[in-house]
């Protein structure tokens, strides 16, 4: 998956800020953030989006999840609250076809979101 932007991430051959990592995840600061904290949790393996990852390891889905709540641990969000986000398909607004949790918190954040 060479031309995958977030597998060139996970590779180390395209920059990014990373403020996280295990041997299944990345986590790094989306270079456009909606929000003072706004992380990406990516896991090392390509799956295009969360459907695909939950059906071909539902295990790996439940780590993304541990790891994006460990995230907003670490960024000291976790206490006043955060949006775990997984845009799944062109008409959620997904623009970068392998999966990734967004973790966005520091500001009070509007429900529904628009
Ligand atoms: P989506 O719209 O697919 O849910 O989210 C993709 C996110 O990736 C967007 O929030 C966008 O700002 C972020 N993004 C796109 N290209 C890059 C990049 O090269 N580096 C980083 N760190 N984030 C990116
Ligand atoms: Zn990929």
């Amino acid at each position: 998956m060479a031309e995958c932007l977030f597998c060139r991430v996970v590779a180390g051959t395209l920059p990014a800020t990373v403020v996280h990592q295990t041997d299944r995840v990345v986590a790094f600061r989306d270079i456009a953030p909606q929000a003072p904290t706004h992380v990406l949790v990516v896991p090392r393996d390509h799956h295009p989006d969360a459907a695909a990852m939950v059906a071909a390891d539902p295990e790996l889905a439940g780590v993304v999840l541990a790891e994006a709540a460990r995230v907003a641990e670490q960024e000291g969000i976790d206490r006043t609250g955060y949006r775990i986000v997984l845009n799944t398909g062109p008409g959620a607004g997904q623009t970068v076809f392998h999966v990734h949790a967004h973790v966005l918190g520091g500001r009070p954040l509007g429900w529904p979101p628009g």
